[in-house]
Formats: C-alpha cells, structure tokens, sequence
C-alpha cells in the first residue's frame, strides 16, 4: 500500500511533513480536536460493535479510538473506499515506489525471503496435494507480484487484487491477472478460491470486517486464508506507528479471533514473528479455514 499523507496539504514538502509526522505526531490542537469529535458523537467499534470507545491519541492525519471490549486502534476518520482509490489513482506512483524502497521496506529481496519463509512455516503442501493441480489462489494487496510468483512456483493458478492501476500493470507484464479495486470491493463469484492470501493489507483497509465477510463468500469450502498484520507487543511502538498515515487498524490478538470468528472462520495456526526489516515491529500471521 501506499505510504500516502491523505488528507495533509500538498503544497508543503513531503519530506518535512514525513519528519513532522513521525517527530511531532500530535498537536495540542489536534488532540482537543480529536477528543471533541470521539466525545460529541457516539461511535462503536468497528470490529464487535462495542458502543464505549475511547479516544486515545490523534496525528496529523487521523484520530485514534480503542475498543476496550477487544483492544483494536482504529482511526475515527476514515476515508471512504472510493477517496481512497482515488489517492491512489492520482498519486505519482514512481514516487510510490521510490517512497517504499527507502522508507517502508528498504529490503524488497529480504522481505520476500520472510514471505516464502512463512509459506514454508504454514506447512500447505499437504492441502495443496489435496487441491489438486486446478487449485486457484487469490491474492488481495498484490503490488507488484512477487507473492504471486511465489504461489504461482508452488503451483497455483494465481489472480492478483490491488488498488493501485501502477501495480496492477507491473503484474500484468509478468503475465498475472490482475484487477484493479479495494479490498471491500471484491466481486468474484462465491466460492471461487482455495485460498486467499493478504499480506499487510488489512490495516490498510477501511472495512476489515467487510473485507474478512467478502474473503469468506469468495473461498470455497474448505478453502483457506494466509493473511499477515504488523504487531505490536510494545505500546511504545504501536504509538510511533500511528503516525503512518496508510495505517487505518492497529489490531489485537482478541479482536483478530473476534473478526475471524464472527465471520464464520475457523482457526488452524498462528504465529508471531520479527523480521529483520522492520525490527523492533513484529508480524502475526493466521492461517484459518471455511469449514
Ligand atoms: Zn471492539
């Protein structure tokens, strides 16, 4: 996803703004401005419905609620679905991918690494025999693809989902289908896939719980989801983190297993890990089932 400010001025320099954000994360004025929107309307959770949300922090970008019935951050102004599309349709996307190689993930090859690593940890082979050569995967959040050429050597017939019309070109040339939407747009026909995959999309989403409900209609039975979330054991760093402006969920364990429960899911594994590129950070990472 892009590491896109969305809704802080153009006109000032990108970089200063980069440095405000993540030096200054909160204002006096954004915090009382934060705190009088979360008090003046009542606003419930978006992952259990929870309606005593809390206000907890504000950046230059969004005001942060926490659900105490399962420890979710959310930002209270979300963009709808269709301005975030659009950000993404009008941004510079050479900037895009200058921005993440030197600041969102400075070791593209590495990254990769961890992700065929995690594949190997989740042990599919089996399930995969069991699918057979037809199986079909399903990747939301592709980028550019390389994901899917991890799936697409063990085997799958792959389709790629992003947002952004860039990324979805560069899949393209390496012959992968892609198509162009947000993750809550997904329109495949029900039970489609055998699996889905999502690595670091969801907190971008603006809808996990639609998103997750969308993933379930579109699996097969039997099907799985792989999908993959920044975590944070550290209040610490989860707080710095609230200053990436792409970041819309700070999820919970707790509020996780809701969310997937609540969806009809049924868990088979989970693990957290740290990588070597956004150390101190950690990642989870789910495999579930529709059963
Ligand atoms: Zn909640």
């Amino acid at each position: 996803m892009k590491i896109r400010d969305l809704v802080q001025p153009a006109s000032l320099p990108r970089r200063l703004l980069r440095f405000s954000c993540y030096k200054f994360p909160c204002t006096i004025k954004n915090f009382a401005v934060g705190f009088l929107k979360a008090k003046l309307k009542r606003h419930q959770c978006n992952i259990c419905g929870y309606r005593k949300v809390e206000f907890v922090y504000a950046t230059y970008v969004h005001y942060f609620l926490r659900c105490p019935q399962c420890n979710i951050y959310f930002a209270l102004n979300l963009p709808n679905a269709e301005k975030l599309r659009q950000e993404y349709i009008v941004s510079n996307d050479k900037e895009y991918l200058q921005e993440r190689g030197e600041y969102a993930i400075p070791n593209w090859n590495g990254w990769m690494d961890w992700k065929i690593q995690t594949f190997k940890r989740l042990k599919l082979e089996e399930f995969e025999k069991e699918k057979g050569s037809l199986r079909r995967a399903l990747e939301i959040g592709c980028a550019e693809g390389k994901v899917l050429e991890i799936l697409k050597e063990r085997g799958w017939n792959v389709i790629g989902l992003d947002i952004s019309e860039y990324e979805a070109r560069l899949c393209k040339k390496l012959g992968f289908n892609v198509i162009v939407a947000t993750a809550d747009k997904i329109n495949f026909r029900d039970e489609s896939f055998d699996l889905v995959v999502m690595f670091h999309t969801l907190e971008h989403t603006t809808n996990p719980m639609l998103v997750a409900r969308n993933v379930f209609n579109t699996l097969k039975k039997g099907g799985r989801l792989v999908f993959e979330l920044p975590y944070f054991l550290d209040k610490k760093i989860l707080f710095e983190d609230f200053s990436n402006p792409g970041h819309l969920y700070f999820f919970s364990e707790k509020g996780l297993e809701k969310m997937l429960r609540s969806n009809g899911f049924t868990y088979l594994d989970k693990f957290i890990y740290e990588d070597q590129i956004h150390k101190p950070k950690c990642n989870i990472c789910y495999l579930v089932e529709k059963r």
